[in-house]
């Protein structure tokens, strides 16, 4: 007995010993990286340039409506007379009718370029929402320190910020080492067939990018419960998405004399199996080196369990799931989005229709996903078939790669404050249509947020500070200056 009580002991010293050790690991480097350029920048002119931009609606809809690309001939009108410098140095290619493609030529042809994307197009405002916003929607009001409009987050900020970027270095006088090729689309939010046009067409010349920057994660304020720093969350992969539709169809008939199982009882019955048999959530190696990459933030309870994941990942899993948006990152979800059926209070329909959206995690598949809805469904009177424009999962990114750790330090520069996390993003970009240019893909817009920004995303009142915008023109110097010399 005493024997086994001293072995216990031993084995439990040697447990803490190694639990303690690994935790110890994840403390974090001191190494800073160097001091930033000194970029001079009038945050009101900047304002002013990017709220002339918000006035321009740049609505992509689908299917495209007739003149759908008007709006942008005038977005491009207005780059051009807004950034004279960068227009007559850098070679311009209108693609697919909207999107733009810019090259800045560098002067060594040898290193592969950097390839940094933004979408010009801009969801609608949803009907009868028009009177919620503090400004009209597209108004590009600047007030109370903040410039107002639809396209402030997503993604003009992106779109306008690069080229003030580049004009700034022509100022300069900078002439890259790299070539920077700028590639603005057209119809991000309805699929991106703008981006697809643009990696074909860079695909064909040949072109491998170093690496390709789009927006995707951003610096998150009180976001992470347990993270007092605010969290800069940088792409590295992002899930796929697939809708399915489900058919139940019968002759129908008058209500009073219902058969045993009706259309909708039948569809509500496919939706309620495929509620109740989702997939496990797991710590898949993104969320894992996310979670590594936060820990220093973390206090020593949480930094604990995350350095021995190995013993502690049913805990952490359980926390996360309490979110609806960690949990999202966790596995493959599926939300019915459209539910049609019945005209008439006593009439049998004789179609019932609903949607499904699933968000296809790294490692899954469409194929593999649409396996498991048929054996959870488990109904042949239950027709099942994909719509269109599903995409697979992207390809993950090395959170260790050089081009990552030169946009890391990039953001450290701009955001001192702020810890680098790798992550995998929930939302499509148009990114995802690029993965034949570079191994290297990553999603990071460079403005600060807070959890009730969020809504503001595809919602009302999207906002960014002035003094937040000019902090994302500064990240695109500093990045185009460190990355492409
Ligand atoms: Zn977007």
């Amino acid at each position: 007995m005493k024997k086994f009580a001293v072995a216990l002991g031993l084995a439990l010293c040697v447990l803490v010993a190694v639990l303690v050790g690994r935790t110890w690991r994840l403390t974090g480097s001191s190494t800073a990286p160097a001091a930033a350029v000194k970029a001079d920048l009038n945050a009101s002119l900047l304002a002013g340039r990017l709220a002339k931009a918000l006035q321009i609606q740049t609505i992509a809809h689908e299917p495209p409506e007739p003149n759908e690309l008007i709006p942008f001939q005038a977005l491009h009108e207005l780059m051009r007379s807004s950034f004279p410098r960068t227009f007559s140095a850098l070679k311009t290619e209108v693609i697919a009718g909207g999107s733009l493609l810019m090259t800045w030529q560098g002067s060594d042809p040898s290193l592969p370029p950097v390839l940094l994307l933004s979408h010009q197009d801009v969801v609608p405002v949803s009907p009868g929402t028009e009177g919620d916003w503090l400004h009209p929607a597209f108004s590009g009001v600047i007030d109370q320190g903040f410039i107002w409009g639809r396209g402030t987050l997503d993604d003009k900020s992106g779109v306008f910020g690069l080229l003030e970027a580049v004009e700034h270095l022509l100022l300069q006088g900078v002439k890259p080492r790299r070539s920077v090729i700028l590639a603005f689309g057209h119809d991000e939010e309805v699929g991106g067939s703008g981006a697809k046009a643009m990696a074909t067409l860079l695909a064909d010349r040949g072109t491998r990018a170093e690496y390709i920057l789009d927006e995707g994660g951003m610096v998150g304020e009180g976001i992470i419960s347990g993270i007092a720093r605010p969290a800069a969350l940088v792409g590295v992969t992002e899930k796929g998405v697939v809708s399915i539709e489900l058919t139940a169809q019968d002759p129908g008939g008058h209500s009073s004399m219902p058969p045993r199982t009706t259309n909708i009882g039948r569809l509500a019955r496919a939706i309620t199996r495929l509620e109740a048999n989702q997939e496990p959530l797991r710590i898949g190696s993104t969320l894992a080196e996310s979670l590594q990459a936060l820990a220093p933030a973390m206090g020593f309870g949480r930094r604990l369990a995350v350095a021995n994941l190995w013993l502690f990942s049913p805990v952490i899993s359980k926390m996360l799931a309490t979110s609806d948006s960690t949990r999202a990152g966790m596995h493959t979800t599926l939300a019915p989005t459209i539910f049609q059926a019945g005209i008439k209070n006593n009439v049998l329909p004789g179609i019932a229709k609903a949607v499904v959206n699933l968000r296809l995690i790294p490692g899954d598949s469409i194929a593999k996903a649409m396996q498991r809805v048929e054996a959870a469904i488990d109904d042949p009177e239950v027709k099942i078939r994909t719509l269109a424009h599903g995409r697979e999962p992207a390809p993950e990114s090395d959170p260790k790669a050089g081009s990552f750790i030169a946009l890391s330090d990039t953001i450290q520069q701009v955001f001192p404050d702020a810890i680098v996390a790798p992550f995998s993003t929930v939302a499509a970009t148009d990114a995802a249509h690029y993965a034949a240019i570079s191994p290297n893909v990553y999603r990071f817009l460079p403005v600060r947020w807070g959890a009730e920004d969020q809504k503001r995303f595809h919602g009302t009142n999207e906002r960014i500070s002035v003094e937040g915008y000019a902090d994302a023109v500064r990240f695109y110097i500093q990045l185009i200056s460190n990355t492409a010399g």
